[in-house]
């Protein structure tokens, strides 16, 4: 059986909603399909994640539904025509107070707190970049501006300020009702988008506790770090959230393209370093929106996440409105299989230093440490909460880890953490008949045979959730 480490979330749209077409993206890899509350209304993304759940039934692999709300709207109103070209040298003026359609001299603004969070010197970037102005002045309601780099705009394009430092708050009202639409959907992550501080993740959480307590649905919480300001903040939101992703499209806007390579790689190490897990997005296989084949730019940024150790690689319109989104997610597959072989092993250095005070934790460790120096053929988590995968799943070791629980929802989660391949399977209530029945399931699902050596780990008594208190080395009879 191959084992894929890296785990691909696959952004759901008008281009993958067939479900002939679904199911064969997630036999072809997809682990975790995401629905973009950006677009669409609630009853298609009730529709889509019971289509999901109706093929991740069919084909026997459960995948995670992560639900990412839209965030603030920071964009330029309407034009007269729907669209102006702007040329550079000209001036500009962004007005919250304007109600007619926008023109070569200006436009309106969806965002009306616009002239408040800036002054003059300041940068704009609107439509992700592509068109500059700079802020001269600013007089009443009114930002006045020079077009430093031209091109065409057009309705509701995003404003961006460099540097970060527009004051709109995370969690706009449809974002809470779409939190409403993703409990009663039962989505196993949320994705936050422009979080600026934990207090954004907790008020999240605490929105998805009112939200989801008739069903005691808890999802995981991720943070989508696109803004400036969340940068020198990113321990303390890892700290209020279950994972973050590296949304490439925002933040390269705020904080310079250049910049984004090496903030890539220090987000998925922190991630890893607190024990979060870490989505790495955008523009991955873009070119794939509308040709069969990657760049080899494409095929070298997907293979670098993998090597950074992301958990998981995310696409976006290539599988929501590309012309190929089976293709793409094959050929993202491939492409994270062939860079796993060269994956660093850093287990030893990792411990250096490090103390567990928590016996679950401990375990795990030392399930992973002896795994590995052993050569164990895979590594058995029997696990109710998923802990202990996810302790494991942090540090690098060629070893697959195998989370066998009882609970679906359990299940789903796992779906997103690295080398983890989560199953369900019934836990006995006694310990010896426990281990017995998950190393014959094992068996017959392929993953050891006779005279293969793995370890396992279990608590004692079974199904108490972060009572994992049982290391055993065993060879297959
Ligand atoms: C991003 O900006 O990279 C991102 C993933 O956000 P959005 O949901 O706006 O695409």
């Amino acid at each position: 059986m191959t084992h894929r480490a890296t785990k691909i979330v696959a952004t759901l749209g008008p281009a993958s909603s067939d479900p002939a077409l679904l199911e064969e993206m997630i036999r072809a890899g997809v682990n975790v399909v995401r629905l973009n509350f950006s677009h669409g209304k609630a009853e298609d993304h009730i529709e889509r994640a019971r289509l999901v759940r109706e093929v991740s039934a069919r084909t026997g692999r459960e995948v995670a539904i992560m639900a990412d709300l839209q965030g603030p709207k920071i964009r330029v109103g309407k034009f007269e025509g729907g669209k102006v070209m702007l040329e550079p040298g000209a001036r500009f003026v962004l007005d919250a107070a304007r109600t007619e359609p926008g023109d070569v001299h200006g436009v309106g603004l969806d965002y009306k707190a616009l002239p408040r969070d800036v002054k003059p010197g300041d940068t704009l970037l609107l439509n992700d970049g592509l068109i500059v102005l700079t802020v001269d002045s600013v007089r009443g309601e009114a930002v006045h501006t020079t077009v430093k780099l031209g091109g065409e705009l057009s309705n509701n394009k995003g404003i961006n300020k460099q540097g970060g430092g527009l004051t709109a708050p995370a969690l706009t009202a449809k974002d809470m009702e779409d939190i409403k639409t993703a409990m009663r959907l039962q989505a196993d992550y949320v994705a936050v988008s422009f979080p600026k501080n934990a207090t954004d993740m907790e008020m999240a959480r605490q929105l998805c506790a009112v939200a989801g307590a008739d069903w005691q649905h808890r999802p995981g919480l991720i943070a989508k770090i696109e803004r400036a300001e969340a940068v020198p903040r990113l321990e303390e939101i890892l700290a209020a959230s279950d994972g973050i992703m590296v949304a490439r499209g925002d933040l390269a806007v705020e904080v310079g393209n250049a910049a984004v390579p090496a903030l890539q790689k220090r987000m998925i190490r922190l991630a890893r370093e607190h024990d979060k897990v870490v989505i790495t997005a955008t523009q991955m296989m873009e070119s794939m929106i509308t040709n069969p084949v990657p760049t080899r730019a494409e095929v070298s940024d997907v293979a670098n996440a993998v090597l950074d150790g992301t958990d998981a690689v995310m696409l976006s319109a290539e599988t929501a409105a590309g012309k190929y989104p089976l293709e793409t997610v094959r050929e993202m597959a491939a492409i994270c299989e062939a860079a796993e072989g060269h994956d660093p092993v850093e287990l030893d250095a990792d411990f250096s230093g490090k103390t567990f005070h928590r016996i679950d934790q401990s375990i795990a460790m030392g399930a992973l440490f002896t795994a590995f120096h052993l050569g164990a053929k895979a590594i058995v988590a029997l696990t109710d909460s998923g802990s202990t995968a996810l302790w494991m799943s942090r540090h690098r070791v060629r070893v697959p880890i195998y989370a066998l629980t009882p609970k679906v929802g359990t299940q789903r989660k796992m779906a997103l953490y690295r080398n983890v391949r989560p199953m369900l399977m019934d836990t006995a209530t006694e310990r010896d008949a426990a281990l017995a029945q998950a190393e014959s399931y094992l068996k017959d699902q392929g993953v050891v045979a006779t005279g293969d050596v793995y370890a396992i780990t279990a608590g004692e008594p079974m199904g108490a959730p972060g009572g994992t208190n049982m290391l055993k080395i065993s060879r297959v009879g």
